[in-house]
């Protein structure tokens, strides 16, 4: 069979309810679109903080193409590893509260080194059902064994723990669950840690610039100290509004990155101008009214959905209406996309079967009137 008639034949064996199309759009990333000359209001990207088109950011990157070029040219340990992103580094480690931090292309990228660097086989990872893909596919790249437990189950955890034998056991765990707009307990996986000797990774790519007095995410959100967790991951692409990933933790940790991380020594560095970006947007995330807004977005959010709509718990910017069925789930989306309003439909294998979704993501530059008019939108639809 030709490898043509092969897809085809895939491809239409695959649940129509499931297939999976971009649209394609011509506006820079900001809440307030336009389709056609109609207003498009977007309820489903990540700029949590409305800083992927903000004209300080903007300006940032240029000067920085001014000043380094475009393109890095090498490997960060090879010739690519230029000042800006070593003062981006030192700025994202201060802010975490750890010694080190240490710049990845993407947040794929970084859980993919992270494991593969750490785990060799005999070792176990022990993980959340609904951690991110990026952990899954991490994990099944590593010679460790794969543990799951129910999502948010300490109880379950434990019993995986203690019946291990592994050599060396790493619990990882979204620290806000992207789909689901929840945070893990991290003062039990810490417990649980230390009971049985575990090492313990938070993926914080939606924590990060979101939660805690200083936008350091889910650990300070939680009222624990920065070393509570070995590993701590956070992505730029979401709340910073620029691109890329980090790790921080301790010298020990960075250090053995530097040596074993594949996804990072084997690859070109980003470009230093990019760096120069997140700068600026590290610096607003921490220093402006934006992390306020978007909690005062969040909290209006949940007070204005009527009772009656299947909302998970999420003091998250991710607010999850659950529909159950994917096809209604798409009847939905493109319902509100007619209306107005850019919500993508979340389906399975993403999520669980039979947990559909509408994932609706706030910032800080959506105004009032827009979320209530999603609501009341969302609320007719429904009937
Ligand atoms: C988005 C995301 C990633 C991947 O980060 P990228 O920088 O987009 O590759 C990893 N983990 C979680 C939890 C995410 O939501």
């Amino acid at each position: 069979m030709t490898l043509k008639h092969y897809l085809k034949q895939q491809l239409q064996a695959q649940d129509p309810s499931l297939y999976r199309q971009r649209r394609t759009h011509a506006n820079p990333q900001q809440i307030e679109q336009t389709l056609n000359g109609q207003p498009l209001i977007n309820f489903c990207s990540n700029d949590y903080l409305g800083l992927a088109n903000n004209s300080t950011v903007k300006q940032a990157l240029q000067q920085g193409v001014e000043s380094y070029g475009v393109g890095a040219g090498a490997a960060h340990l090879i010739s690519g590893h230029q000042q800006p992103h070593h003062a981006l580094e030192k700025m994202l480690a201060q802010v975490c509260k750890r010694e080190q931090a240490l710049l990845f292309s993407t947040g794929y990228m970084a859980n993919i080194g992270v494991l593969s660097a750490l785990l060799q086989r005999g070792d176990a990872v022990f993980m959340d059902k609904l951690n991110h893909a990026s952990l899954i596919d991490a994990v099944q790249l590593s010679p460790a064994k794969r543990q799951r437990y129910r999502h948010g189950d300490m109880q379950q955890l434990e019993e995986q723990l203690a019946r291990s034998d592994a050599k060396h056991k790493l619990i990882v765990s979204d620290g806000v669950f992207s789909m689901d707009g929840d945070m893990a307990d991290i003062a039990v996986l810490q417990q649980l840690a230390k009971r049985y000797d575990a090492w313990l990774m938070i993926d914080d790519a939606h924590g990060f610039g979101v939660l805690g007095s200083e936008g350091q995410g889910s650990i300070a959100a939680q009222g624990l100290p920065s070393d509570s967790v070995d590993i701590y991951m956070a992505t730029l692409g979401k709340a910073l509004g620029t691109f890329g990933a980090f790790v921080a933790g301790d010298n020990a940790l960075i250090d053995w990155l530097v040596q074993r991380a594949r996804s990072y020594i084997y690859t070109t560095a980003s470009p230093a101008a990019l760096a120069k970006a997140t700068q600026v947007s590290l610096d607003l995330m921490q220093h402006s009214d934006k992390r306020a807004r978007l909690a005062d977005n969040i909290a209006y959010f949940r007070a204005q959905v009527p009772t009656s709509w299947q909302l998970l718990p999420s003091d998250s910017a991710i607010q999850a209406l659950i529909v159950k069925d994917s096809q209604k789930a798409l009847d939905l989306s493109a319902a509100l996309y007619q209306r107005g309003f850019w919500v993508t439909a979340i389906r399975p294998p993403t999520v669980p079967q039979h947990t559909a979704r509408l994932r609706i993501t706030l910032s800080a530059a959506h105004k009032k009137k827009q979320i209530k008019h999603l609501i009341e939108t969302i609320q007719q639809l429904l009937g």
